[in-house]
């Protein structure tokens, strides 16, 4: 007879309706609070609320729930700009005042380091935030969707591939959504489809607007399934003339089933291959698959911020691992003897190197490939370096990395993360190979979402 596996004890059952308290805000903004020792996570509640709450789904050790009522409102919660908040995936803390996002995402970098880094002694600077923390992204990825009387354009429902319909995104530059709805009206009237990603078939899968906040610029980039479609000519000739201060349009071409937004090939359709945008005094060339900060305003922040930590006097050999177009490293460049730049993207090196030469910077030098495998060759040529700055994508750095840097033994590290949690872990490393945790600066890159990115010091103990 089989083992009827034993039943565990829970203070409530699926679909129970409770009322209990909150008294903090989970990593993607959910409410979490106990109900007779027992955690549950509700999404759409603050912390000091108290709420009525259908259970959902009991685990062991916690459990979830969906907001029914608030019975109790919080002082910091506040009414969401979007109207269609509750649905979409895009944003988390559009309910939460900005002040308290602000300390949520320091609260954040706190917990990581102390919870997986074991760091309890370090400085974690009150959150860097915006004077208006709306429409602040200079790019949107929106996918397309085909319904009987045309397209639809806007972001994913939350947890599906459900597009919503939307005409307006409070974070993004105005300008992104002219040209996103601009785009679906054309190809509507010329019958241009959809991709459809169940079936594998149509045409329009997203499109990508970036918006040169700085200088003007703009670049649209259509991202199909397949090259050649009937009407191309004419979606090209409306979109000329309907976006008359467009800088760019490309094609980007993206045929497999993945969710990965853009292909590898790009083909410019009018105008330039790149768009330029400055910050600070140094000016950027940027690539449709080259990756540039969403924020304008806050990356100056974030790179002086980095350029402080860096803390050059000009004799400087600096590594900058993960530079994309170069941005860090020219930035660094004015201030050091010399900045080695190392970039996944083919592209963006490409960019780099032209971004090196129209602003007249001549001491740098970057390279493809990963910076896992190319730094330690040039550990192996005997390079030596003062100080490394990394700015790895979210899943944070590869151990042979952090253990080439250690080797190096420069001066002083600058880590740039989007993640707190991978952050945390690699500092552990460093650490334990001889630095020390100095100051951490979290900037707010992504107001509204629960997203955060901060700069970190560490010295050579
Ligand atoms: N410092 C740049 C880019 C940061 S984003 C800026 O501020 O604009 C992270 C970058 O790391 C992306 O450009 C991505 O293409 C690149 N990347 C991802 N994995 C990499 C790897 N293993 N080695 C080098 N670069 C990588």
């Amino acid at each position: 007879m089989a083992k009827k596996k034993a039943k565990v004890q829970t203070p409530v059952q699926k679909n129970q309706i409770i009322e209990m308290d909150f008294t903090d805000l989970g990593h993607d903004g959910e409410g979490i609070g106990k109900y007779e020792g027992y955690t549950l996570f509700v999404p759409g509640v603050l912390p000091r609320e108290r709420a009525k709450v259908k259970v959902t789904k009991v685990n062991k050790n916690y459990g979830y729930g969906q907001l029914i009522e608030i019975l109790r409102k919080s002082p910091d919660r506040v009414e969401p700009r979007c109207s269609i908040y509750k649905q979409c995936g895009g944003c988390q803390l559009q309910h939460l005042s900005y002040q308290a996002q602000l300390e949520q995402k320091r609260k954040i970098v706190k917990d990581n380091l102390e919870r997986i880094s074991k760091i309890n002694d370090v400085i974690i600077h009150p959150t860097l935030g915006m004077d208006n923390p709306w429409n602040y992204r200079n790019k949107s990825q929106v996918p397309f969707e085909q319904r009987e009387a045309g397209l639809i354009a806007g972001f994913y429902a939350k947890g599906t591939h459900d597009v919503i319909d939307m005409k307006e995104c409070v974070i993004q530059q105005e300008k992104s959504d002219i040209m996103v709805q601009t785009v679906r009206k054309i190809a509507s009237e010329l019958g241009i489809p959809a991709y459809n990603e169940v079936e594998h078939r149509g045409i329009l899968r997203h499109v990508v607007s970036r918006v040169a906040v700085n200088t003007g610029e703009l670049m649209l980039i259509l991202v199909t399934n397949g090259k050649d479609f009937p009407n191309k000519d004419k979606l090209i000739e409306q979109i000329v003339e309907k976006i008359p201060n467009l800088t760019s349009l490309v094609q980007n071409i993206n045929e497999e089933r993945t969710n990965v937004i853009l292909g590898f090939k790009s083909i410019t359709l009018w105008g330039r291959d790149v768009i330029y945008d400055t910050i600070g005094d140094v000016k950027f060339a940027i690539s449709p698959r080259s990756f540039y900060q969403v924020n304008p305003e806050q990356t100056k922040v974030l790179y002086e911020k980095a350029l402080e930590y860096a803390a050059l006097t000009g004799n400087e050999n600096v590594i900058d691992a993960y530079c994309g177009i170069g941005t860090i490293s020219l930035f660094l460049a004015q201030k050091a003897k010399h900045v080695y730049g190392v970039e996944i993207v083919p592209e963006a090196i490409k960019d780099a190197w032209n971004n090196a030469r129209i602003n007249g910077i001549k001491n740098v030098t970057f390279e493809v490939g990963a910076a896992e495998k190319v730094i330690p060759e040039w550990a192996k040529k005997g390079i030596n370096v003062d100080v490394v700055v990394v700015d790895p994508p979210r899943k944070g750095c590869d151990e042979a990395l952090l253990q080439t840097i250690i080797d190096l033994k420069p001066k002083r590290m600058v880590y740039v993360s989007c993640n707190p949690s991978t952050l945390a872990r690699d500092l552990r490393v460093l650490e334990d190979g001889g630095f020390k945790t100095i100051e951490v600066q979290p900037v707010d890159m992504f107001p509204q979402t629960n997203h955060v990115e901060c700069v970190t010091l560490m010295s050579r103990v």
